[in-house]
């Protein structure tokens, strides 16, 4: 950063912290209604006079917000984040997970990178973006369920479809270290039955043993395995078939 552009952002390093500690405090573990967070969401946005709109899960318990600042037309770029976090029980957490505790340069709080953080972030940064001389929009997308399978976004998308225009670029504020990652190789669930064929212990041949069909099959998943490790394809180069469970009958 040039230091005329250093200038030109505000210092919002307190606000975001003050944001997060506000975000952290809701207690938005996967699967629970999330009327708390997204009110603090809708009326923060509301105070700088962005309008957002609300999509929700079927029994409306549990909310996405999407709002725009700048003109509503196609381009522009959408920053999207998640408002859930995965549970803290049976964990061994030195502070309460759900109260932002600072510990010298640090913040702890369940959510503080993943993704409460991003989502402080860009709030913090709404008046900024509202000054700003926007040629193309900014669109602002906070999503429930992702840690449980993403199934807020599918809700987003559909509420979406609607719309006349069409952002350009996604930024995802999930932790990546702080280096730019360009993609994501996806999860794919498949459900592989195999029934055998019962018949005495006296004579198995009789019979067809499932256990030993799905062997054969799971033995093939890890030469596939082997394959992609050996030749990989850019981020799909860590992507595995995983045999998640098995049962015999
Ligand atoms: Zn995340």
């Amino acid at each position: 950063m040039t230091p005329k552009q250093e200038q030109a952002m505000p210092d919002t390093l307190d606000t975001t912290v003050e944001i997060l500690d506000a975000l952290v405090g809701f207690e938005t573990v996967s699967g629970r209604p999330t009327h708390g967070i997204i009110g603090y969401i809708q009326d923060y946005l509301a105070q700088h006079d962005i309008p957002s709109t609300l999509s929700f899960d079927e029994a409306k318990e549990r909310a996405n917000v999407f709002a725009t600042i700048g003109p509503e037309i196609d381009g522009g770029v959408v920053l999207n984040g998640h408002t859930d976090v995965v549970p803290v029980e049976g964990q061994d957490w030195s502070s309460d997970p759900f109260k932002l505790t600072r510990k010298g340069d640090r913040l702890y709080g369940r959510g503080s990178v993943d993704m409460k953080g991003f989502l402080a972030c860009v709030l913090a940064l709404v008046p900024v973006f509202k000054a700003a001389p926007l040629t193309k929009p900014i669109h602002i997308a906070f999503t429930f369920d992702e840690e449980t399978g993403g199934l807020g976004m599918p809700v987003l998308l559909e509420s979406l479809s609607g719309f006349a225009y069409r952002p350009e670029v996604v930024i995802v504020g999930e932790p990546t270290q702080m280096k730019i990652v360009t993609g994501h190789k996806g999860g794919y669930e498949m459900r592989t039955e195999i029934k055998g064929q019962e018949a005495h212990s006296c004579d198995p041949r009789q019979g067809v043993s499932a256990i030993t069909a799905a062997m054969k099959l799971i033995s093939k998943i890890e030469e596939m395995n082997a394959q992609r490790a050996a030749n990989p394809v850019g981020v799909l180069s860590t992507a595995r078939l995983i045999p998640l469970s098995m049962s015999a009958r």
